[in-house]
């Protein structure tokens, strides 16, 4: 169904070392497999230096809105934050790139309708303190960028999701090579959404 394909997208999932550690990688398959998402590439990897640079590129915008972000939730919470957004935002960037430098993590590529919208709503809200129950960071955290802060650390969210189609296509090629991403039929599909 010529329609249908248009709208079947591929995410980036990482279990990361903190849902590797509390044994939730079980958790996480089964929330992307129970809405019906399709496992297109899976491996346990120690990411390189490189691939964490590219998987967190320094960008601009990207550190503006970290930073902004948090310096709104700050705000809220009575502190000041004496950062530039900026300067926060490559904080966040340099503390990510360290969280997951010397450790492996599961990598997955989930294959659907609206992969990548969809994957966002099962991980839910990047800081678990916010997320909704129901959400893999929603269920199994109550971490808060506050607590994070203090620490000097990233907050510890169990599993990144790609945030937009774009995201999702170059992070594929950063973790993937082609050939090990597979093409099959899911069956289910036929009953879910009419797929032939
Ligand atoms: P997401 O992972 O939900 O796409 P972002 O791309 O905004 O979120 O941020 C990437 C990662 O950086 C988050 O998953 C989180 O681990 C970390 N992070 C973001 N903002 C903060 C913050 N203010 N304090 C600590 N860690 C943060």
């Amino acid at each position: 169904m010529k329609k249908l394909e248009e709208h079947v997208e591929r995410t980036l999932i990482l279990a990361k070392h903190d849902a590797i550690q509390r044994g939730l990688v079980g958790e996480i398959i089964k929330r992307f497999e129970n809405r019906g998402m399709k496992i297109v590439a899976c491996k346990m990897v120690e990411p390189t230096e490189e691939m964490l640079a590219l998987h967190y590129p320094d960008d601009e915008e990207w550190k503006k809105r970290v930073g902004a972000r948090n310096r709104e939730i700050m705000a809220e919470k009575g502190i000041e934050m004496k950062e530039s957004d900026v300067e926060f935002g490559a904080m966040i960037r340099a503390y990510n790139m360290a969280s997951l430098r010397g450790t492996p993590l599961l990598a997955f590529v989930f294959e659907g309708l609206h992969a990548v919208e969809i994957g966002r709503k099962i991980v839910g809200h990047t800081e678990p303190r916010k997320a909704d129950p129901g959400t893999i960071r929603g269920d199994f955290s109550t971490e808060s960028f506050q607590l994070a802060d203090v620490e000097k650390r990233v907050v510890r969210n169990l599993v990144h999701a790609s945030g937009s189609k774009k995201e999702a296509e170059n992070e594929i090629k950063i973790w993937f090579k082609d050939e090990e991403i597979y093409d099959y039929e899911k069956h289910d599909w036929v009953v879910m959404h009419s797929f032939d």
